[in-house]
């Protein structure tokens, strides 16, 4: 079977990276959603603990059931709120505080003009009158950049307004609440940071997609994907491989069959245009749903190290191509 293996040694250089910017360990909120951008949200909590990490995000109670005794505080940014003295929940409409249960920890979100999730800017007095009303605690209050990672004057004015959401919160009384708003791409471009925390997801996982004009911190992917052999065989020149026989050997050939494929996460693509794996040979014909052919003996092959480079290749972002890998691959530290 396919496994990932992750570096150790890569990650904690990456939150090293992320703490000279943050200004400290303490700063760092780990996004470990979609099982931690498909790395293993299991194990990469333990890493993240064992280097100091108190802070995690997460997309649900179900995430959060598995993680939430190694961290301080986990926010959950898409879940029914309940009572629990570790875990926080993001709160995206103003509906959402009618039903919240009192004591439990709420994160207001503000739609600072990227309008995916969040209670717009002119409800937010109602929305912290409200949570006055019915004796809520207010945890924290934060927003999310829709161009964090483009040179543009968006990045400016959006982070003008979430200084005015921290106004209006303060002024409304508001005490011991933690603002954040910083993303990855936020958090590397900025030069000040003085938020409570910075959520951060793709960064910790070595990639750093900002464009070339932006100072370009050294990040170092964490992730591997690795197949073992399953069969060889001598494919004489003429003959084809694989589903549809898309590829026909040039000359006579050695080709084994290694045990990763769509069932995986690895994308199909078109066998016109295959994947070159990290070892610059490309796959053979068709991705099958748990095989692909290419020309090695190795006993095992790593197909990348580097989802970002994968990720050029099928037209997509790195998030996309890690976070498609299915949770049932194993997964081992390196
Ligand atoms: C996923 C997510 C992040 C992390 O974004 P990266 O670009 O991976 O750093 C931060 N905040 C919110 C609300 C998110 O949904």
């Amino acid at each position: 079977m396919a496994t990932i293996k992750i570096s150790q040694n890569n990650l904690y250089h990456n939150l090293n990276q992320l703490a000279l910017k943050s200004g400290s360990k303490n700063k760092i909120a780990a996004v470990l959603k979609d099982n931690a951008y498909g790395h293993g949200i299991e194990l990469m909590a333990k890493l993240l603990h064992k280097w100091g990490i108190k802070e995690a995000v997460v997309i649900n109670n179900q995430e959060a059931n598995k993680i939430a005794p190694l961290f301080q505080n986990t926010l959950i940014l898409n879940d029914t709120p309940t009572l629990h003295p570790k875990l926080s929940y993001a709160i995206t409409e103003i509906k959402a505080l009618k039903h919240a249960p009192k004591g439990a920890k709420l994160e207001l979100k503000v739609d600072t003009e990227m309008h995916r999730n969040g209670i717009l800017m002119h409800e937010l007095p109602k929305a912290l009158e409200l949570i006055k009303q019915k004796g809520l605690k207010l945890y924290g209050v934060f927003t999310h950049y829709r161009s964090a990672d483009e040179l543009s004057s968006e990045f400016a004015w959006q982070k003008a307004n979430f200084e005015e959401v921290k106004n209006i919160v303060r002024k409304a009384g508001f005490k011991g609440v933690r603002f954040h708003s910083h993303n990855s791409a936020s958090l590397l471009r900025s030069r000040e940071f003085n938020e409570d925390i910075a959520r951060v997801g793709i960064a910790m996982y070595g990639y750093n997609e900002l464009p070339a004009p932006f100072e370009q911190i050294e990040l170092k992917p964490i992730l591997s994907l690795w197949a073992k052999r399953s069969s060889t065989r001598v494919l004489k020149k003429g003959q084809r491989v694989g589903y549809g026989g898309d590829f026909r050997a040039p000359k006579d050939m050695i080709i084994s069959t290694y045990d990763v494929g769509y069932g995986d996460g690895l994308f199909r693509g078109s066998s016109k245009n295959p994947l070159i794996l990290r070892d610059g040979l490309p796959i053979l014909g068709r991705v099958s749903m748990d095989f692909i052919s290419v020309e090695s003996i190795k006993e095992e092959l790593c197909i990348f190290d580097n989802a970002q480079q994968v990720a050029k290749h099928f037209n997509t972002i790195s998030y996309e191509i890690t976070t498609a890998l299915k949770s049932q691959i194993e997964r081992e530290v390196i």
